[in-house]
């Protein structure tokens, strides 16, 4: 259950949980979102109550996870742009020269482009043929778990806007290509996640039973993956 309040121009969303029994938890979302963990009872009083006592506290926090994140999801594909790859912050060099070629040189990645329109499509072509080799690794390394019987699951990787990986009944694994601009260790996490579902489709206890087995850190993959969600809006 969430509902989600503006109060005194701070977003705020109230997660109701069942487990709280008195404090209410104060978290911030990558988005630059108040997220209220608090008891079921909880009321609208209590969460202004509550805004408003943190207030400056709270507007300080969203500014900093604002700063954190504000280099994600905007990249316009011009000269000195910020661009990610494996979690690590590249800039774009973009020379006029006509050519196809895309690399990358120290913390540079350099693109012969004539304009932005075609600098992008290069960069895109370029993050989709470095996620095919970067995902198959990550497959790869996860190849012994029991139940695969050593076989990988077909899979394939596309530009995706809501999610970072899913698997269908049929067993076929989908990665966002976005994800090889994160971290390799947050790319392993989205993969054993997916080949988890080859197991248990669902969420449920089992399935993070299997989560917790073979990455008993995943909740903080999770928690980190977060903050890379902008980079699901880069066009
Ligand atoms: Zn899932």
């Amino acid at each position: 259950m969430s509902e989600q309040f503006v109060i005194d121009a701070i977003p705020v969303e109230l997660r109701r949980n069942r487990r709280r029994r008195t404090r209410i938890g104060i978290d911030f979302d990558p988005a630059g979102v108040v997220v209220l963990d608090a008891p079921v009872a909880t009321t609208f009083e209590e969460v202004e109550a509550i805004v408003a006592e943190h207030g400056r506290w709270i507007r300080y926090r969203l500014q900093k996870v604002r700063e954190a994140t504000a280099h994600l999801g905007r990249v316009r594909y011009q000269e000195g742009d910020i661009v990610q790859y494996l979690g690590r912050n590249l800039t774009l060099r973009v020379s006029a020269e006509d050519g196809s070629a895309v690399f990358l040189e120290g913390k540079r990645l350099c693109v012969a482009a004539l304009d932005a329109a075609d600098a992008r499509s290069k960069v895109r072509g370029w993050y989709q043929s470095e996620a095919e080799v970067v995902f198959a690794a990550a497959l790869d390394r996860w190849r012994d778990l029991p139940w695969l019987a050593g076989r990988l699951p077909a899979w394939r990787h596309s530009f995706m806007r809501t999610q970072w990986g899913s698997c269908s009944e049929m067993g076929r694994v989908s990665l966002n290509t976005h994800l090889v601009k994160t971290p390799l260790k947050l790319i392993d996490y989205v993969v054993l996640h997916e080949l988890c579902h080859l197991e248990y489709l669902n969420h449920g206890k089992r399935f993070y039973g299997l989560m917790t087995r073979y990455l008993p850190a995943w909740r903080v993959r999770r928690k980190d993956l977060d903050k890379f969600m902008p980079l699901l809006l880069e066009e």
